[in-house]
């Protein structure tokens, strides 16, 4: 019996985005244990930190606890500091932004466009002159890539370069899509992935650091490591962190990310099922592809319109959930956040929607036709035929 429900009900149960380990991770982790590679250093961090550069088309990646980590370090080696303006995507996970307070940053939240999802170029520019206008020029702008999809980066980056503005790319949902045929990823100053258990790959909890830039990386793997300065003692002339990957989740991630590709296919699969299935139904809308880019299809998204589809997106979720299947509304922005109330923001009631109608369907890559068709038939139901 788990979490008091009765028996089976674990094993009937359609999850949002599973972790998936059907290649060669036991494999990895054996090979791993026998090695007596065990710790945070070793061969196998260094084969998945290689492997990640190859896939992104990055210098040099760092692999780290978690994806977060990965955003705490990106605003430490750019010199964020307390007081400083940060401008970011409102239309994100917490962990884009929690580490903002880390260093004392202020965000400035840029809604989204509704195309894309993704962070508006044109209120990014907005964002951009009403703070120089204020006499602040913002330390940096971290730009995610929501649910598999990338940003716009030609304008955004044309924005940022013409202020001296550096990007934090956050690719955490995004890992095997692309912008313009390229990688995502490696788009700004530092790129960050997260490998979390719900990701389209995961190493259980685990993330990356990601640049072109020698220098920000070491500056990353010394402060990832405690900030030991160069002596046979443990000297230290500033304080760091313990933030790296353990080399067993190494292991594991080498065979996850060599599974990439089938991955993606089957997370684009499952959308393509539901869009073929649901597409008709009156009030149901998907989440668009924008024409700039592939989408891995992290998680299959759609919006409800509750006035022509019947029902709402929270009405939808109960009655999944009755019928033992998760899903999720699409993130609340930050710019509607308790914890950010009073931060600025550049906005245009997109996110707000998106928060408002969103509903996100189970998208496993391990999600059977069955289960798919249980899904399918249960949202079916709740539509006005
Ligand atoms: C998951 C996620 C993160 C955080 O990654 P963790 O590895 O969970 O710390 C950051 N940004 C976005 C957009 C995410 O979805």
């Amino acid at each position: 019996m788990r979490g008091g429900h009765k028996e089976g009900w674990m094993d009937d149960r359609i999850f949002l985005s599973a972790p998936d380990a059907s290649g060669d991770e036991l494999r990895y982790i054996e090979q791993a244990i026998a090695d007596n590679w065990i710790g945070p250093l070793g061969p196998y961090v260094e084969q998945f930190e290689r492997q990640l550069e190859d896939i992104v088309g990055v210098r040099r990646a760092l692999a780290l606890s978690s994806g977060t980590a990965a955003i705490h370090l990106a605003l430490e080696v750019l010199g964020v500091k307390r007081g400083d303006l940060v401008l970011a995507s409102s239309f994100t996970f917490v962990g884009s932004v929690a580490p903002l307070r880390l260093v004392g940053a202020e965000p400035w939240f840029v809604d989204s466009d509704s195309q894309s999802w993704n962070m508006d170029p044109e209120l990014l520019a907005t964002a951009v002159e009403d703070a120089l206008a204020q006499g602040r020029r913002p330390a940096a702008a971290i730009v995610v890539d929501i649910v598999g999809q990338s940003a716009d980066y030609d304008p955004i980056r044309d924005i940022c370069a013409e202020h001296g503005i550096p990007i934090i790319e956050d690719a955490a949902e995004a890992l095997g899509a692309t912008y313009k045929d390229q990688p995502v990823g490696g788009f700004g100053r530092i790129g960050i992935l997260s490998f979390n258990g719900n990701k389209i790959l995961t190493t259980s909890t685990g993330g990356a650091f990601l640049s072109d830039d020698e220098d920000l990386v070491e500056q990353a793997f010394f402060l990832a490591t405690q900030a030991r300065d160069p002596a046979p003692h443990y000297e230290h002339s500033q304080t760091g962190f313990n933030y790296r990957m353990s080399s067993l989740l190494a292991a594991f991630g080498r065979a996850q990310l060599e599974t990439l590709d089938e991955r993606v296919t089957s997370r684009r699969a499952i959308f393509e099922t539901y869009q073929a299935a649901l597409g008709e139904l009156n009030g149901l809308t998907f989440m668009p592809e924008a024409s700039y880019g592939r989408s891995n299809r992290w998680l299959t998204a759609a919006l409800i319109d509750s006035s022509t589809f019947g029902a709402t997106n929270a009405q939808v979720m109960n009655v999944l959930a009755q019928h033992n299947i998760e899903s999720r509304p699409l993130w609340k922005p930050m710019h509607m956040q308790p914890v950010f109330a009073g931060a600025m923001s550049t906005t245009s009631g997109v996110s707000e929607r998106l928060f408002d109608r969103g509903l996100c369907l189970p998208s496993s890559s391990s999600l059977t036709p069955d289960q798919q068709d249980r899904v399918i038939e249960v949202v079916k139901g709740l539509a006005r035929s």
